[in-house]
């Protein structure tokens, strides 16, 4: 189809399969971040969001029923970046006690990048009119604030873990 003759629906479908593939992305790494850390309080924080994702997961779901298309992803080249990263810093910092606060901030890029997707998403919905896709996509934005939250609150941890190991040194 000409790019002249896309619409707001058109746009709204694109990003939608954008979510939906960096989500399942995010099922797949997290439980790989969990393994690596060494907090139990953020191992748990990790393995909470992995349930919260398979809900996220199955809201999409049900709006691209609501919409009338078939379930399926489109390449995310940001979430893939965004998960080598974190990758990289299990690989490079592993063992070390930075290992936790770099694979927070690591996961807090993540949390950032769906909260400007699902904002998105949600004001083109209200645009559209389509009030139960919003609502379906609200809570799934309030689960990726809350978690950005609960990360921020668990790196202060994190960061005076490191503060300890080198006052020990
Ligand atoms: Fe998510
Ligand atoms: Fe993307
Ligand atoms: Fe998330």
């Amino acid at each position: 189809m000409p790019g002249q003759s896309k619409t707001l629906e058109d746009l709204f479908h694109e990003v939608l399969k954008d979510i939906y593939y960096a989500e399942r992305k995010i099922l797949s790494a997290l439980p790989k971040m969990a393994k690596a850390v060494k907090s139990n309080e953020l191992r748990a924080a990790f393995e909470k969001h992995v349930k919260e994702t398979e809900g996220q997961v199955q809201r999409l779901q049900q709006v691209f029923k609501i919409i009338r298309q078939e379930p399926k992803g489109k390449t995310c080249q940001a979430i893939l970046g965004l998960v080598e990263e974190g990758e990289e810093m299990i690989e490079e910092f592993a063992d070390s006690v930075a290992l936790d606060a770099g694979l927070i901030g690591g996961a807090q890029a993540v949390e950032h990048y769906e909260i400007a997707r699902y904002g998105t998403l949600i004001a083109w919905a209200e645009q559209l009119g389509m009030s139960e896709v919003v609502k379906l996509l609200q809570q799934s934005l309030d689960e990726e604030k809350m978690t950005d939250r609960s990360l921020t609150k668990l790196a202060e941890t994190a960061i005076n873990a490191c503060g300890m190991k080198e006052a020990a040194e």
